[in-house]
């Protein structure tokens, strides 16, 4: 595709970091989002995004009562895009190709922890989309 705004052939800004929204409840309920943006590599316009969200339940027994000096709380620890190129095969297997299809995703990690110090989680979120199901933005 071209750029429509600076029309050159867009390629993509593989190195935006994705955009992540992360947030955990009192009972150690993990729910999160990313926004996947495929970026114009030369003038930055957003060309394409993906939205994804996930949930995860961590085991936050015990750790519920705030006045018995317990909080959660969740960051990220690391984010990454993802890029591959191929197709699956006759048994489901991956086989990269750069002949095949493009699929563009991330990894989050996160942290987990409560405030009282005996909670220490680590989980992490993949996600991937391929090229052609992204949303085009105008
Ligand atoms: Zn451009
Ligand atoms: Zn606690």
């Amino acid at each position: 595709m071209r750029c429509p705004s600076c029309n050159k052939f867009a390629a993509f800004n593989l190195d935006a970091e994705p955009e992540v929204e992360i947030e955990i409840d009192t009972e150690g309920h993990v729910s999160g989002s990313v926004r996947l943006v495929n970026a114009c590599v030369d003038c930055d316009s957003e060309l394409k995004e993906a939205y994804f969200e996930f949930d995860c339940d961590i085991n936050a027994e015990n750790h519920d009562d705030e006045e018995k000096g317990h909080e959660l709380g969740v960051e990220t620890t690391n984010i990454e895009r993802t890029m591959r190129s191929g197709y699956y095969g006759k048994k489901k297997e991956w086989v990269d190709s750069r002949h095949g299809r493009t699929y563009y995703g991330a990894v989050v990690d996160y942290h987990a922890t409560c405030l009282c110090g005996e909670l220490d989680v680590d989980q992490s979120f993949s996600c991937e989309i391929g090229a052609s199901d992204m949303e085009e933005l105008k």
